[in-house]
């Protein structure tokens, strides 16, 4: 059936700056990372991310690895991009990353322009796009040096296949030092994507929020549900139709009685706020204009119908934040 975007779906999403670029990202973004791999109906991924943009997600993320199996997130949104989206291109903020391991042999993983090249074509043709607006070093290579993967990055948007760059997971330093190589060679760093989470606060103690003020980087936090624990989800066990239950990234023992114990007392908090426990968590991260968009995933359309309803409430009085802040402290 033919689909048609929602004629109100720029009504109540919430438009953040990125940084000090002139590019604006929707409070809530969409990641593919899970659900939209080959062992998820076609029909369901297409429910999802048509859900979102009908409530003004204008930014999905990938990455070439996405799936399983690797590559098949990129080829699936490529299916709705066609079916679907192909009219509202222009509307949408598309990214992919390269760094994890892709293919075999040397020059499938890491930080090297051959890979970072070959990738990013790769991750063009399984979507069918001439470029994307925002391409990724996924992770900082130790052994490459940073020029390199810097200059791949630089290469990669002169020559038309990226709008922009970013760098996810460097820390303080290393992003100090890409943002300076990137700036030199005439392609800003536009947005860094790291974890961050109520129970996930390394870029507070690395420095790198600030670091991102300073340098004016947008950044865009990945898994602020914590991969599905900042919700109502595990609160009383866990339930057959969960990440925890796929044996992937979420591992059972993340859901210890200690961690489940306060998962119940910040639900406690968010119900006093009128919010559902995600809705508190992702309002939370973008609470002090730090983080530019939260990057959340989905396994149905009603979570992104829930996570979505955050932007009614962004706010946090200094009692809520400071019991927040008791509550999660280890
Ligand atoms: P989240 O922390 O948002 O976790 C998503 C999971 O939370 C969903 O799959 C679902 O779990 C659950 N959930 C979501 N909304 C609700 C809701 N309203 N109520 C109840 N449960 C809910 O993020 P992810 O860990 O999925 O990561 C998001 C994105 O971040 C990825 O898709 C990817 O784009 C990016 N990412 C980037 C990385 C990097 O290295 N740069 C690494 C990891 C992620 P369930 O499936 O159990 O229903």
């Amino acid at each position: 059936m033919t689909w048609t975007a929602a004629p109100s779906r720029y009504d109540n999403m919430v438009y953040r700056r990125c940084g000090q670029s002139g590019l604006k990202l929707p409070a809530i973004s969409l990641g593919l990372w899970h659900n939209f791999g080959e062992d998820t109906p076609h029909a369901l991924k297409r429910d999802i991310a048509c859900t979102a943009f009908d409530l003004g997600i204008t930014h999905f993320d990938l990455a070439n690895n996405y799936g399983p199996r690797p590559g098949s997130a990129e080829s699936a949104f490529g299916e709705i991009l066609r079916t679907d989206f192909a009219p509202y291109r222009d509307e949408m903020i598309i990214s992919s990353k390269a760094g994890y391991g892709m293919w075999p042999g040397p020059y499938g993983e890491w930080g090297s322009r051959k890979y970072m090249i070959a990738s990013c074509d790769q991750s063009l043709k399984r979507m069918g796009l001439d470029y994307v607006d925002i391409f990724y070093s996924h992770r900082f290579d130790p052994d490459t040096p940073l020029e390199e993967t810097m200059m791949a990055l630089d290469h990669i948007v002169r020559s038309g296949r990226a709008l922009y760059v970013g760098i996810s997971s460097y820390n303080s330093k290393r992003t100090r030092e890409a943002a300076a190589i990137l700036k030199e060679l005439g392609t800003p760093c536009l947005i860094h994507q790291p974890s961050y989470s109520m129970i996930n606060r390394w870029v507070e103690e690395d420095g790198l929020l600030d670091t991102l003020d300073e340098l004016g980087i947008g950044s865009i936090a990945f898994s602020p549900l914590a991969q599905g624990m900042l919700t109502n989800k595990y609160l009383n066990g866990i339930p057959e139709d969960s990440r925890a239950t796929q044996g992937k990234s979420l591992k059972s023992q993340f859901l210890s009685d200690e961690n489940i114990e306060t998962i119940r007392a910040l639900n406690a908090i968010a119900e006093r706020r009128d919010q559902t426990l995600a809705q508190m968590a992702i309002a939370w991260v973008l609470r002090n204009g730090k983080v530019t968009t939260a990057l959340i995933g989905a396994s149905r359309a009603e979570q992104v119908r829930d996570c979505v309803r955050t932007v009614e409430n962004l706010d946090f009085t200094d009692a809520e934040l400071n019991e927040i802040a008791a509550t999660t402290r280890e």
